[in-house]
């Protein structure tokens, strides 16, 4: 069979099946010419699994101090051009409670991971924002597992904790001093203490192969992921992968249409990254697969002070002017915005 039907066949297959095997994905992975029929066929699985309803969550960006030191990561410690900030708790609520009033039913809290933030900390914000009637999801990087249930009791929903590689040599040679096995762990220990789990990958770490990223898409079904963030690597000159090549905007476009076929009923946001290659990337990304956006609801100085990589957009935005600006281009793509939670919904019979 020519490569074209090959790949049209096994996209088709996937579609209904929702299975593919390694070599087949890396046979779709590696299929620049596939990359709209892939798209084409991902968003109609999202239209029949999540449908048209793109879910908003409010991102709040509350501390740029982060111990470890990710080779690609403007935040990392010892990064010494970093700004670094932390916002205080009242202000954390505050803008949780401003992105209640535009109108999100999320907000996700993101930070380095900076040790302030002990557990009474973070359980007392938690509870404060609970008492809005707002989902929260976290994304503070690695804790023991008696963090993640203290917050989880707290009432924290859902926790964003990317795998960046599952590779292991790969992953600790690009996250000096931390270990696979932990980020793992972690995630394991998230799932059984019942959030909903997001995790993802960082599309084009040096050495990354297709086959490497076959396997990420295999552990996301094997985990059963709730919520998937796939982005390019985006060469950050303040950090040691600063003159690295950027993530292929194509290869993770692919990516993600075909982790909507392989995990139908997963919450799959467009991320920031994307639009940060290329513009309009995540109406593209919403088009192939995608359901969700996290806009920016951090507020003035602090949004261009959280450089993870450069040329961040909408440093200069309101979190108002971000709102605006999303619904609008959701309706003008003939979706609309979700009002409910955002919750996974489950569709597939078990077994
Ligand atoms: N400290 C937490 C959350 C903040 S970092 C954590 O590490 O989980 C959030 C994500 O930003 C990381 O998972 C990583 O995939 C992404 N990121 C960091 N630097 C990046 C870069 N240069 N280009 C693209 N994404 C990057
Ligand atoms: Fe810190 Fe997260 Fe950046 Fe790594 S990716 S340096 S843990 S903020």
């Amino acid at each position: 069979m020519a490569e074209q039907e090959e790949s049209a066949a096994l996209i088709a297959r996937a579609a209904a099946t929702h299975r593919l095997t390694e070599a087949e994905l890396v046979q779709l992975l590696g299929d620049a010419a596939a990359t709209e029929q892939l798209a084409a066929a991902a968003d109609r699985v999202r239209h029949d699994y999540v449908g048209d309803g793109v879910h908003l969550r409010g991102l709040i960006e509350f501390s740029n101090i982060c111990r470890q030191n990710c080779m690609y990561c403007g935040l990392r410690r010892d990064n010494g051009k970093t700004e670094r900030y932390r916002l205080d708790a009242a202000t954390i609520v505050e803008l949780a409670r401003k992105a209640k009033g535009y109108g999100y039913h999320t907000v996700v809290l993101q930070s380095g991971e900076d040790a302030y933030f002990t557990v009474p900390r973070l359980c007392a914000i938690i509870r404060d924002i609970k008492k809005l009637d707002m989902a929260i999801t976290l994304s503070l990087g690695e804790r023991p597992r008696e963090e993640y249930a203290a917050f989880r009791a707290a009432g924290a929903d859902r926790y964003l904790l990317r795998i960046e590689t599952t590779d292991r040599d790969l992953y600790e040679k690009y996250d000096p001093g931390m270990s696979w096995a932990n980020r793992d762990r972690c995630l394991r220990d998230l799932r059984e203490l019942g959030y909903e789990v997001g995790t993802g990958t960082l599309v084009g770490l040096p050495g990354q192969t297709l086959a490497m990223l076959a396997r990420d898409i295999l552990y996301y079904q094997a985990l059963d992921a709730d919520m998937l963030g796939i982005g390019p690597l985006i060469p950050n000159g303040d950090t040691p992968l600063g003159t690295a090549k950027p993530g292929d905007f194509a290869l993770t476009r692919r990516m993600v249409s075909l982790l909507r076929l392989l995990l139908p009923e997963a919450n799959i946001p467009a991320t920031t990254a994307m639009e940060t290659m290329v513009p309009r990337g995540r109406e593209l990304i919403l088009a192939s697969g995608a359901n969700v956006v996290m806009p920016n609801v951090t507020e003035g100085d602090y949004r261009r002070k959280y450089a993870l990589y450069p040329g961040k957009i909408c440093v200069a935005d309101t979190p108002a002017d971000c709102r605006h600006c999303m619904g609008g281009r959701i309706k003008a793509m003939g979706r609309y915005v979700a009002e409910d939670k955002g919750f996974r919904r489950h569709r597939l019979c078990q077994g």
